[in-house]
């Protein structure tokens, strides 16, 4: 593609250079031929005339000798560069400048039609057969008495006209020339703004394609270009960075999946080689029971990750009144709580408040959200979970007065598998999952999820809702 794009450029450039130089050659070679003539044509008419007007009429009234005027033609012959011919109507020459007097031997010129020119004031040609060499011969009338007595012919080598014109066209030539070695400049332009930053955008996407998406290039340039490489680039290292996460996410899944898989293996097959005796059996089965939900756990988690990712903003929205999912949601932690001798406090406004969002997600975060609350709460202490309303949304906040999460975990503990060092001995069934599952759903529901925390003190999450515009029950 680069080659041919350079190319296609460079042939269009030789393309503008051909035509250019058939227009001079053509139209611009005929248009200066035709003008010189008529220029040329103008200015002796006015000459013939002139003499029609003064000399040669001067041999027909005064008694004027046909030398005298034919000293005062050769005159005008040199200076015009041309042949004067003083002609009567009969086609008899009566002086030429470029020929002696001789009355003996009259030359006529046979044939001559002074209407030859019809509407014009000059001919091209070779005058009735008088010259070898085309001429431009301009004619003007001598009259006397109201009578036409003859002619002033005034006859210029077209050769002349051409050699003029030749020298004007060698100049159009010089221009076009100069021209085209000035654009040069936008070959130049091209070359550099964007023939070889798009080599380099195409040496990136070829990289990129070989799987290096970690390569990098530099367009020092704001227009268009160095915007789509600036683009390409970004777009590279968004590709890069979640091929990296994906590399991450699949190693943290096969390590927590594995360290169930090796203690359920392992605890079984002490049973099986008898180093587990059958009496201590309900014990250890109760371990891989354990081990298996925790397995089971893991997988709906990613299960529901997967769809939220997926299907993105696929909600099945209603309107519910979400006092009453909190509620049932404290409801069903009841048994946890009784045996941590955790309360749940509930400070709801309104006997009903209700939103637009899909309730059994919002019930799924919420679930995550006061089990997390529950398991890191000291025993004998009180979780709240409040709804206010504020601005058309509905905040939900579910704080406890547990162990709290450090300072530099509270930016991670969002990410899928974060689970912060201090939970770890607390809490060997987490999967790390909950928060980022819950940060989904919310952020599915174009709303917004915070934490406010205090090591050693307790966590409060704050997420929004949209308020239901009706409130209707379903
Ligand atoms: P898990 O399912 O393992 O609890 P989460 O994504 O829900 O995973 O939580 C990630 C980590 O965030 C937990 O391991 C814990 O360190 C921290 N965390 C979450 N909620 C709380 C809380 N209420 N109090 C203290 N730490 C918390």
């Amino acid at each position: 593609m680069r080659k041919t794009l350079y190319l296609k450029f460079l042939l269009a450039y030789l393309i503008f250079a051909f035509f250019g130089f058939v227009v001079v050659a053509t139209f611009v070679s005929s248009m200066t031929i035709e003008q010189l003539k008529r220029e040329r044509a103008d200015a002796l008419y006015r000459e013939a005339t002139l003499i029609a007007n003064t000399y040669a009429s001067d041999l027909y009234n005064v008694e004027t000798s046909l030398d005298t005027v034919k000293k005062q033609l050769d005159a005008l012959d040199a200076y015009l560069g041309a042949t004067l011919w003083i002609i009567n109507p009969s086609g008899l020459l009566i002086l030429d400048s470029r020929a002696p007097i001789d009355v003996e031997n009259e030359t006529v010129v046979s044939g001559f039609d002074p209407t030859v020119t019809e509407n014009s004031y000059y001919t091209i040609g070779n005058f009735f057969d008088s010259f070898t060499e085309e001429q431009l011969s301009v004619f003007a009338p001598i009259t006397s008495n109201y009578k036409v007595r003859g002619y002033v012919v005034i006859h210029y080598p077209m050769s002349n006209i051409s050699a003029s014109g030749n020298n004007l066209l060698n100049i159009s030539y010089l221009m076009l020339v100069i021209l085209f070695l000035l654009s040069l400049i936008i070959l130049i332009f091209f070359t550099e703004m964007v023939y070889l930053p798009l080599r380099r955008i195409t040496e990136a996407t070829e990289q990129y394609a070989a799987g290096n998406m970690h390569y990098e290039f530099q367009i020092d340039s704001e227009d268009e270009i160095g915007y789509l490489g600036a683009t390409l680039s970004y777009m590279a290292s968004e590709i890069a960075r979640s091929e990296d996460d994906q590399k991450k996410f699949v190693a943290n899944v096969s390590h927590d999946f594995r360290s169930p898989l090796t203690s359920i293996k392992g605890y079984l097959e002490a049973m099986l080689d008898g180093t587990i005796p059958p009496e201590l059996y309900e014990k250890y089965l109760t371990i891989v029971l354990n081990e298996t939900e925790r397995l089971t756990k893991l997988t709906n988690g990613l299960l529901t990750l997967n769809n939220l990712n997926t299907k993105g903003m696929l909600l099945d929205k209603g309107i519910f009144n979400i006092n009453k999912v909190i509620r049932n949601s404290a409801a069903s932690f009841e048994g946890t709580c009784k045996s941590k001798t955790i309360a749940i406090e509930l400070i709801l406004t309104g006997d009903e408040l209700f939103v637009n969002a899909d309730m059994v997600k919002i019930q799924q975060a919420l679930y995550n959200l006061l089990d997390n609350a529950i398991k890191f709460s000291r025993p004998d202490s009180i979780i709240k979970i409040e709804t206010t309303e504020k601005h058309n949304k509905i905040f939900v906040s579910v704080k406890d007065s547990g162990i709290g999460i450090p300072k530099d975990d509270l930016k991670l503990i969002w990410d899928r598998f974060y689970k912060s060092d201090s939970s770890r001995g607390k809490d060997k069934k987490g999967t790390g999952l909950g928060l980022s599952i819950t940060k989904e759903i919310i952020h599915a529901h174009g709303e917004h999820i915070n934490v406010i925390s205090t090591e050693g003190v307790g966590s409060e999450f704050i997420f929004s809702l949209p308020l239901a515009e009706e409130e209707n029950e379903d």
